[in-house]
């Protein structure tokens, strides 16, 4: 048997290891947390740590080692866990170890080790492990026939969703909920794109998860939805696995219903930059970036959300938008509101923690003060018009009454060393690291230790001093260290009474114990535990108590959140002086002055009008054209925004607005680059359009970049023009979009009334080209490609022989033109 060549203390390491496969085992060993094997490799890679070795304790070779001393977890966890991998940390169990001597150990027994808490990217809590600006999402993917069940929780919110896709539509959620983990079962294999590059976690089968969520969830309805329901309860499982005696509470899942959102597929929610930059994937330079004026964490993963589901609802969208019409008119309003916001700070979290018992000191003091900030609130917006506004401060029943117990129970701040949040690996349950966290009068138990502590520490004293008066000994100290305890200390040489107990001593100081002090040193350690254990329950009563204001807790945080989110975007209105747009359900988009809601914040910006509408005699599909660099690409993208905008519930940049509701925004650009996914850019740019034409319906807005640069020019000129025609001929309709450099397609407009030509004007001075970034009826006749290319700094010569070549085919192209405007069919 290949475990007997190894000691016991490596056979048991290597036990824990078998009953947790796939995780990374913490093994503590006294004050160092260590990793050994394979895994040890890995470790030591990962957090830069020295790959070592440790004697097998058997007949077995060396085995590699690497660790971290305890103190340091807090430190080394959170590495782990964001490059994917799930950690167990284990600990020595306190009680003194009984089996046989054990060559691994140090002699004697071995103590026993267990697994306190498997911590894994999907599912931590603790606040210094998760990242503020934005959720961390758990997700389970079950495929069952031609569906894909998708749920998804945010363990530290507890928000648990749940619904039934298409594979488009998963792509979609899975972009915008971009998981910390995703859960898959080893009896349905997921489709490989929905998880390339994502952080996979494969469980057990999946045949149980649907009981398993009705028996924790009794009142859960996904009835009708055996995919969504079977993924739920493989979350549900999962949790139970991994969190043991901790198991967060969380909402009952409710059926996220992707028609109560716009849809944004995966790529037009990258390409719009949303969240963060397509390219360097950054917040700054993003819509998110620039419209964050939030004062909460709760409140910015709020913003966050709403950015990637915009409404589809016009009444819902009415409601936001008269919130921040109230707080964009009202300065005073918005600066008191921000300032109690900013008091509450991240209730939503704290809630979740409170929920699942791990409040910490900290956590428990602020849930009582966030019930104090209620009064406040409702005084401050006592006059609003809003419901909503008016409604944040009402008084919270639950919360009041725990504030009220914390508040006699609880210290006002941490004295001595303040107890951060729950610790991390721990098993919770301390009492943190302050000295006196409850006040004597929380129990009479607690009242009675904390008199005999108090008692104890005078006669200590009072000791000294009478010591102190006897002659000879006007220097004696009484110190402490961890290994001799309490010790009186006098210079060497001292004469000593005769019952003092030599203890030691250094080069200028002798050390001795009393009868006296040993009996106080007793009293004194009895006292002291005392009071830890008294302070161990009320810890543990409050606890509870918060677990049962938490639910109210979680409702204000999500009430404070939203408020913060509507106060963010009426700030950035009232800044930048945006308007309110109308949104209806009609077929039109009309913008006059629209800027571009992030680069009108970089400099001077030109602002232009848009029109489009849907299922239109005229203005269905717009064909820009123009050079490069002339202002394309973002009035295409500054109309697609301002869209999303309106149906966020935001103001928008311009100086008015007429939205006809989208029921989705679709943009593709031409010839991006894929390199890491292996497709060629041409394979991308067809495969994306297809699936734009596939989704959209007559109420979708369409923004087709440059579409068909990917290929040859004539591929790619009669691509854009018979995708442009389809969309305006076509069996769906939408709102469109189409930028080329092919002014050919110019002729489709001479055809069909739906399209309109525009086109971002050029001015050609003696010294060259400039662009005024206007965008204005009509075509570019040519695309002024040598005049950027001067611009970019092109040798003189090759300019100039470029110039030759276009004079050359310039007439071809005209041609081409002519003949296109003939093939075409008119009608529809
Ligand atoms: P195109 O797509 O036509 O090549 P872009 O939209 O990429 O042009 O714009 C080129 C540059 O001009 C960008 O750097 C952008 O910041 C700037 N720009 C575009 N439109 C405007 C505008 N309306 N006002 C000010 N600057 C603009
Ligand atoms: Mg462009």
């Amino acid at each position: 048997m290949r475990r007997a060549q190894y000691g016991e203390l490596v056979n048991q390491y290597l036990e824990l290891r078998d009953d947790h496969p796939g995780v990374i085992i913490l093994f503590r060993v006294g004050s160092f947390y260590e990793v050994w094997f394979e895994d040890a490799e890995l470790v030591a890679r990962e957090l830069g740590l020295k790959l070592t070795e440790r004697p097998s304790g058997g007949s077995a070779p060396p085995v590699s080692q690497c660790g971290f001393a305890h103190h340091a977890l807090d430190t080394f966890l959170p590495r782990l866990l964001s490059r994917g991998y799930r950690v167990a940390v284990c600990e020595e169990s306190e009680e003194e170890p009984t089996g046989p001597a054990g060559s691994g150990g140090t002699g004697g027994g071995i103590r026993q080790r267990d697994v306190v808490r498997t911590l894994t990217p999907g599912t931590v809590t603790d606040p210094r492990l998760l990242r503020e600006d934005r959720p961390t999402y758990l997700v389970a993917i079950a495929p069952l026939d031609d569906r894909l069940g998708l749920a998804w929780t945010d363990v530290a919110a507890g928000e648990f969703k749940a619904a039934e896709l298409d594979s488009d539509e998963a792509a979609a959620e899975l972009q915008r909920l971009e998981p910390a983990e995703v859960i898959v079962s080893v009896d349905r294999p997921v489709p490989e794109e929905l998880i390339a590059r994502r952080p996979v976690t494969p469980v057990g089968p999946s045949e149980n998860a649907a009981s398993q969520l009705q028996r924790a969830f009794p009142e859960a309805d996904l009835s009708g939805l055996p995919a969504a329901e079977i993924a739920a309860g493989l979350i549900v499982g999962y949790l139970e696995e991994t969190q043991g005696a901790e198991v967060p509470v969380l909402d009952a899942p409710s059926l996220a219903t992707p028609d109560e959102v716009m849809r944004l597929d995966a790529v037009t929610q990258r390409h719009l930059e949303l969240v963060e930059t397509e390219r360097t994937r950054e917040r700054a330079g993003s819509l998110l970036g620039t419209l964050d004026r939030t004062v909460t964490p709760m409140g910015r993963r709020m913003l966050r959300s709403w950015l990637l589901r915009p409404l589809v609802n016009p009444r819902t969208i009415t409601v936001r938008q008269q919130i921040v019409a109230e707080l964009v008119a009202d300065a005073g309003l918005r600066a008191g509101l921000a300032d109690r916001l900013a008091a509450v700070a991240d209730l939503e979290r704290l809630a979740g923690r409170a929920s699942a018992r791990r409040a910490s000191l900290d956590d428990l003091r602020a849930l009582g003060e966030a019930a104090s900030a209620l009064p406040e609130l409702a005084r401050i917006t006592e006059g609003c018009a809003s419901p909503f506004l008016r409604a944040l401060g009402r008084p919270r029943p639950a919360l009041a009454e725990f504030a009220e117990r914390a508040g006699a129970a609880l210290t006002p701040t941490g004295g001595g060393t303040r107890g951060g949040a729950s610790r991390s690996g721990g098993t919770g349950g301390q009492a943190g690291q302050e000295e006196r966290p409850f006040r004597a009068s929380a129990s009479p138990d607690l009242a009675e230790a904390l008199t005999r502590l108090d008692r104890a520490r005078a006669w200590q004293g009072s000791y000294v001093e009478r010591l102190r008066r006897q002659p000879g000994l006007s220097r004696v100290k009484l110190e402490q260290n961890s290994t001799q305890g309490l010790f009186l200390e006098v210079p060497v040489n001292t004469r000593v009474p005769t019952d003092w107990i030599r203890r030691g001593g250094l080069q200028k100081v002798e050390r001795y114990s009393t009868p006296a002090l040993d009996e106080h040193a007793q009293e004194l350690a009895e006292a002291e535990a005392e009071v830890a254990a008294e302070a161990r329950v009320l810890l543990t009563e409050l606890r509870g108590a918060a677990a049962e204001a938490a639910g109210a807790a979680r409702d204000l945080a999500r009430h404070l959140a939203a408020a913060d989110a509507l106060l963010s975007l009426a700030v950035v209105a009232a800044e930048r002086g945006w308007v309110q747009p109308t949104v209806d359900t009609g077929d039109a988009i009309e913008i006059a002055g629209g800027r571009h809601p992030v680069v009108e914040a970089l400099g001077p910006f030109q602002p232009n009008d848009a029109r489009l509408a849907a299922r239109g005699e005229r203005d269905q599909l717009v064909i820009l054209t123009g050079p490069n660099m002339a202002g394309k690409s973002t009035w295409m993208r500054q109309v697609a925004l301002i869209v999303l905008l309106a149906q966020a519930g935001s103001f928008v940049p311009a100086t008015s607005a007429r939205i006809g509701l989208a029921d989705g925004i679709f943009t593709r650009i031409g010839a991006v680059d894929d390199l890491a996914g292996g497709r060629s850019t041409f394979m991308i740019e067809m495969e994306e359009t297809a699936s734009v034409l596939r989704a959209a319906s007559d109420r979708s807005l369409i923004v087709l970049d440059e579409i068909g640069r990917g290929t040859s020019t004539h591929d790619g000129m009669a691509i854009a023009w018979a995708v442009a025609e389809y969309l305006a001929t076509g069996p769906v309709r939408p709102r469109a979009v189409v930028a080329t450099h092919y002014h050919e397609l110019a002729a489709l407009a001479e055809v069909h009334p739906q399209v309109t030509l525009l086109r971002a004007t050029v001015e050609e001075r003696p010294e060259g080209v400039t662009f005024p970034h206007r965008v204005e009826a009509g075509a570019a006749d040519r695309s002024f490609g040598i005049e950027v290319a001067r611009l970019a700094g092109l040798p003189a010569a090759l300019l100039e022989r470029a110039r030759q070549v276009a004079d050359a085919v310039e007439p071809l192209s005209a041609e081409v033109g002519r003949r296109l405007g003939r093939a075409t069919r008119p009608g529809s």
